[in-house]
């Protein structure tokens, strides 16, 4: 079959739901009990056939979670099988899987190669055994590095890894060693993520009963600038808040869906998909799922259609996440409005304090104003349109 080459392709995005260790700062919905594996993948690849709208042409496969790496390579080509042979998919599409060093060897990473896989994410997140400890992680610093290796040697030419930075007690030195390490291995992106405390983790209660007390937001506003500096200096590109790359063409093209308004259509345990205008989010517990999917039901368990307003802050807000920011014609076609003139007050406002650029058609934070999205997106949202 042919595929017309649409100008903004979709994602597909699978979520994995199984882990063996529940981090204790994580609130992504996983489970440690295994038993329901095997229906799951049944529940999966069925949830996928009962996928009723015309799929838009996509050019991403996401397989998150969760701990996709607990599956079986077996299970995991059978499920891009299943996308390739229901869903239109350019035909060079990105295919990523999200995999936890102790979870993986060298054979089952030629595995998941094998299955068309070809960009692997590690979540490594430090290469210093006691910040692993504390975040709960289940691997070592030894094991993470065998894993890049491992992945590199599988064939893997895409590769990226996860770090964390602003764990109570790391310093400018501690963090910028973990950087140096990352380095080594010359991965073709990196995220690197600032350790959130979501209420009802279990980290969240320890730092509110008083058993640390989280990094001061100064210390860890000087890390964020460190790590972009850093990054850069060593030929990365800073592409998103969170995001760096090796080149244009190593960023991820599926995560830049989400900050570029493109659909997504996402499967599993508490998967998101959205349309263009409507999100809307399966159930999470796994149990649930598999029975609405074994009844014949989809597993949706919430639509929410966004009003034009909160379309508009939510596209400003991750626009503004990009290095490159909100390109204006296109934001005022998409959305009928001049924003330059609705947003008048708060650009001048802002652009007086330094916080955006904008030059020509495009509209982007300086790097003091990244350290701000959320503030100044409030800022936005103050007008009215
Ligand atoms: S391995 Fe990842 S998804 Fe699983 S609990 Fe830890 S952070 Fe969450």
């Amino acid at each position: 079959m042919t595929i017309a080459i649409e100008p903004n392709p979709a994602g597909i995005y699978i979520h994995i739901p199984f882990c063996v260790n529940k981090c204790p700062y994580c609130d992504f919905y996983s489970i440690t009990d295994h038993s329901l594996k095997k229906e799951f993948v049944k529940a999966l690849l069925l949830e996928m056939s009962l996928y009723k709208s015309v799929p838009p042409v996509s050019d991403t496969i996401y397989i998150g979670g969760g701990t996709p790496s607990v599956l079986k390579s077996k299970d995991i080509g059978q499920i891009i099988e299943t996308v390739f042979n229901l869903f239109k998919i350019t035909p060079d599409p990105e295919i990523t899987i999200e995999v936890n060093p102790k979870t993986i060897s060298p054979g089952s990473l030629k595995g998941f190669k094998q299955t068309g896989i070809n960009r692997i994410n590690i979540g490594v997140q430090s290469f210093s055994d006691d910040n692993l400890k504390f975040l709960g992680r289940i691997h070592s610093s030894i094991e993470a590095k065998e894993a890049i290796s491992w992945a590199k040697n599988a064939g893997f030419e895409n590769l990226g890894i996860d770090l964390i930075y602003g764990i109570p007690g790391q310093t400018e030195k501690s963090w910028l060693l973990d950087l140096k390490t990352a380095m080594q291995f010359e991965p073709d992106h990196i995220s690197c993520y600032t350790l959130t405390y979501e209420p009802k983790t279990p980290i969240y209660n320890h730092m509110k009963s008083g058993f640390f007390s989280p990094m001061p937001d100064y210390l860890a506003g000087s890390l964020f600038e460190l790590t972009s500096d850093f990054l850069e200096n060593c030929g990365y590109i800073h592409y998103e808040i969170s995001n760096f790359s090796r080149s244009i063409d190593k960023k991820s093209r599926h995560n830049t869906k989400y900050w570029s308004d493109v659909p997504y259509i996402g499967f599993g345990p508490s998967a998101h998909s959205f349309d263009g205008r409507q999100r809307s989010w399966n159930v999470r517990s796994v149990k649930d799922y598999i029975k609405n999917i074994e009844s014949g039901l989809l597993a949706t368990e919430e639509k929410e259609v966004l009003s034009k307003e909160q379309h508009i802050i939510e596209a400003i807000l991750l626009g503004l996440r990009k290095k490159e920011g909100i390109n204006i014609s296109n934001f005022n076609m998409k959305f009928e409005i001049n924003f330059k003139e609705v947003f008048k007050e708060t650009i001048s406002d802002l652009r007086e304090k330094k916080l955006i650029i904008l030059i020509n058609e495009q509209c982007r934070l300086t790097k003091k104003g990244t350290l701000l999205l959320d503030s100044i997106c409030a800022m936005f949202a103050l007008n009215e349109f």
